[in-house]
């Protein structure tokens, strides 16, 4: 066999499965590699593009959101295509894919999340935070969740940045979420809401929160919430303040510096309170039919034998009256059919991107690799996937010049389309995207906002199919 990716009649065959910043990251370094000839396919579930950028990132944070500028141009190379609405596992498996493709990268994110395992843990109104994030910002699969906003009282359990946004979106006024890109039923919601306590809860102190600076920055900028931080909860344990004392931790140091801050500020009477309570942990969710309070455990912070302090409760308890819980504990991935998968971890077990059958003494999958969330767990900023993404694509450059990739049948672009249409499976093309997202944003210029986010599947679907028969007809002069 030729080595693929060196003419035109030969190209390298890549599939990339999901469209979140991993995924595009790869496409990027594939495209990149100096007279590589290559075919990037990538594919999502959803007839929409970015993963978490457009379904994970706070609708009040565009800034971040517009990295997807950075992957409009990896699309429009043409090198690249783009199948919407096409789901590994269902409409394509991986058989079909190893008849067409040299190599499939899995970008497929973490798509659930952890559990606290605690009673009361399933009572209405407890709500993992991934639910409501996804709600918020318009995702198909969330569009009908209910979240009880009539309650006052409100706990947030975590204190990451996923935290953070749940926070400050239950804490926004409605001008404030006006001005962004959240989904239209979510601002008619967020605009009856009776939220006006807001608990956020850090199992350890505040020197190990996990948000970071301008996230906590920007919590106390909040038009109509004050911070509030007891002077209590900032007191730092003897082996804290030994970290702190060390200097190491920029960011912790910084983290800590705000919340003192707010600590010394005053209330200024505005409707909403944001209230940081640290070293404890949620140990029951009360309630007969729903969550109507919240048992937690005073913790203390303790060596964990890795050069880190872990909490462990103490014997003190307390319950506070809360009505609404978000856990918000950190995404966990799920498996992909035929793909192996290390349960302990919610990943997918690799060598540096290479796919392995298991974790330990496993052997590489011929022409499986892994990038993101669902190779490295749930952690990191965007940006982080970009070295992660050029670690995994190295090694299956390395593997090509090796000849260790597949050796499909049948490697051609024509071949896979004629398959996902013989499936019946109406896909999405990146040109149909960019008519919808040309749609969204005219919608939300109407109304002085970014975009209106299309939330419905079909609609979609049908909004791009007579497009489609438009532009048709007027080809044929019609
Ligand atoms: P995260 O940063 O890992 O934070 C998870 C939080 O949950 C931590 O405070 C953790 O505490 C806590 N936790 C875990 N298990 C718990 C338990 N059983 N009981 C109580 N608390 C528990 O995860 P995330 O907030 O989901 O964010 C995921 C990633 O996306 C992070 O890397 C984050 O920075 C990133 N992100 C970035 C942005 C941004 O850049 N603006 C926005 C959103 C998300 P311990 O530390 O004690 O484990």
């Amino acid at each position: 066999m030729t080595m693929p990716g060196t003419s035109y009649h030969h190209p390298l065959r890549v599939a990339i499965i999901g469209s979140g910043p991993s995924g595009f990251y790869a496409a990027a370094r594939l495209q990149d590699e100096e007279g590589l000839i290559v075919e990037i396919d990538m594919f999502d579930r959803l007839p929409t593009p970015f993963g978490l950028v457009r379904g994970g990132v706070a609708p009040d944070h565009p800034k971040i959101k517009s990295v997807t500028k950075v992957y409009e141009k990896i699309a429009a190379h043409p090198s690249f295509r783009f199948y919407g609405h096409v789901e590994f596992g269902s409409d394509l498996q991986r058989a079909d894919l190893a008849r067409h493709y040299h190599a499939i990268i899995y970008a497929v994110g973490a798509q659930t999340d952890r559990r606290l395992g605690i009673p009361g843990e399933d009572l209405a109104g407890s709500h993992p935070a991934t639910e409501f994030v996804a709600w918020y910002n318009g995702h198909p699969d969330y569009r009908h969740l209910q979240f009880d906003l009539t309650q006052e009282s409100v706990a947030v359990v975590g204190i990451g940045n996923v935290a953070m946004d749940v926070a400050r979106i239950l804490a926004r006024s409605i001008a404030e979420l006006r001005q962004t890109d959240i989904a239209d039923y979510a601002l008619d919601a967020l605009a009856h809401s009776k939220v006006t306590t807001i608990y956020i809860l850090g199992r350890r102190g505040p020197l190990q929160a996990a948000f970071t600076n301008p996230e906590i920055k920007e919590l106390g900028e909040m038009e109509e919430a004050d911070v509030v931080v007891g002077p209590d909860e900032i007191s730092l344990d003897p082996l804290s303040q030994a970290i702190l004392d060390r200097g190491e931790d920029k960011t912790a140091a910084k983290n800590l510096e705000y919340l003192r801050e707010y600590a010394r500020r005053p209330l200024s009477g505005k409707p909403k309170r944001l209230i940081f309570r640290f070293l404890v942990s949620p140990v029951e969710l009360i309630g007969t039919h729903r969550v109507e309070a919240m048992k937690i455990v005073k913790n203390e912070l303790v060596d964990d034998g890795r050069g880190g302090l872990k909490a462990r409760p103490t014997d003190q308890f307390e319950t506070i009256p809360v009505g609404l819980v978000f856990r918000s504990v950190g995404y966990r991935g799920l498996a992909l059919p035929g793909v192996p998968f290390h349960e302990p971890w919610g990943t997918i077990p690799h060598d540096r991107g290479r796919v392995l059958t298991q974790l330990n003494g496993g052997q590489p999958v011929p022409g499986d690799y892994v990038v993101g969330w669902i190779k490295r767990g749930p952690s990191g900023i965007i940006g982080t996937n970009k070295p992660d993404s050029i670690e995994t694509v190295e090694s299956l450059l390395e593997d090509l010049k090796a000849g260790k990739l597949m050796d499909p049948p049948d490697p051609s672009r024509a071949a896979l389309e004629r398959l996902l249409r013989d499936r019946g499976v109406r896909y999405v093309t990146f040109d149909d995207w960019l008519y919808l997202d040309q749609l969204e944003q005219q919608r939300g210029q109407a109304e002085g906002r970014p975009r209106i986010k299309f939330t419905d599947v079909e609609e979609m679907l049908h909004l791009v199919e007579e497009h489609k028969q438009l532009i048709s007809k007027q080809e044929m002069g019609g």
